[in-house]
């Protein structure tokens, strides 16, 4: 993904949201107890909602990186995309394929590309919630710090098996408690491909744009989308800490400003979620405008937010590998959507 520079600088729009929000939550905060209680009637039971394991879900990162850097047309991406596929049916999910060719910014080769999609609780009722990420990873380490290594394929670990990692764990949460609404899980290939470029978006966000272009008649639309991307940050060390306009070694998650224009409600729902359950990489502050897998989708007509830390230090260098990464970022993330799904 790539960041919109003419977004950079918050809306005074967007900052009139968030001191709204804040004053509804300082409000929210200051009025309990006290006052009449009138008995709700009796309402069915809640399904039961699974715990988050970030230990299996870091070795579902682990697992994507050992594939190799899963860049177009190489046997990693291959292989990669099976373990998706394999995953997601063991979970219970019924599995569809969206297959494309593309060329990408960084080559004039015609690749082959797959969306893999899980479809869970179809059924069910309520409003159809799309989780998506994606699962490729850069052929071009572009922004590594030294000039010799930016040919070579970035490994992933943060950005692109990150988000998988998380989706992957929630679909077995779903085999434990099928969740109360229909759910889609979206890993998109081909987001990480994009450069200076005249393919629409600079070549990045293919596999989204085309499946929201090419949607299965089989899979219902989604009424609404929450993407997340670099959800595995770690707070350790690494050589480019400290690099201006990156993300310190802290993990956080800043409001996505594409996110705020189009779904302010969906990500105050978010965030003050992950503020109840003591998540603190959340941050109720304004971040970048980026254009990432969410974008399709807000064209579209769907209300979507992006769950992303912008920029992490290992972006788009060899250095994102799992040792930068944490599973206390997965956890804190992967809990706040099963909080989302089964605790609203
Ligand atoms: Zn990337």
């Amino acid at each position: 993904m790539y960041v919109n520079a003419i977004w950079q600088v918050p809306s005074v729009r967007m900052m009139r949201l968030l001191a709204t929000l804040s004053v509804i939550l300082t409000l929210g905060a200051s009025c309990g107890g006290g006052g009449e209680v009138v008995p709700a009637p009796p309402a069915p039971p809640a399904p039961q909602r699974p715990a988050f394991d970030a230990g299996r879900a870091f070795a579902d990162l682990e697992a994507q990186v050992a594939f190799g850097p899963r860049v177009p047309g190489s046997d990693a991406h291959e292989r990669c995309e099976q373990f998706l596929r394999q995953r997601l049916a063991e979970a219970g999910a019924r599995v569809v394929t969206h297959d494309f060719r593309s060329a990408t910014a960084l080559s004039d080769t015609e690749y082959d590309f797959t969306n893999v999609l899980g479809v869970f609780a179809e059924d069910a009722p309520g409003d159809v919630l799309l989780l998506g990420a994606h699962w490729d990873s850069r052929a071009k380490a572009d922004e590594d710090p030294d000039p010799a290594l930016r040919d070579r394929p970035v490994p992933g670990a943060n950005d692109g098996a990150s988000g998988v990692a998380v989706l992957l764990e929630i679909a077995r949460a779903f085999q434990t408690s099928e969740p109360p609404r229909p759910v889609i899980i979206a890993l998109f290939d081909a987001e990480d491909q994009g450069g200076t470029s005249p393919m629409p978006y600079a070549g990045w966000i293919i596999g989204s744009r085309t499946l929201v272009a090419e949607w299965p008649n089989d899979v219902p639309w989604p009424d609404e989308m929450i993407l997340v991307d670099l959800v595995g940050g770690d707070e350790e060390h690494n050589p480019r800490v400290g690099t201006p306009g990156l993300s310190n070694d802290v993990f956080d998650l800043k409001m996505e400003q594409r996110s705020l224009q189009a779904a302010p409600d969906l990500v105050d729902r978010i965030w003050t979620i992950a503020e109840r359950r003591g998540h603190e990489g959340f941050e109720r502050t304004v971040g970048h405008a980026i254009t990432d897998d969410h974008v399709p989708f807000i064209e579209a007509g769907v209300p979507a937010v992006d769950i992303i830390e912008f920029v992490p230090p290992e972006w788009h260098t060899v250095d994102d590998t799992p040792e930068h990464c944490s599973a206390n970022s997965l956890e804190q993330v992967g809990d706040t959507l099963l909080e989302f799904i089964y605790g609203e």
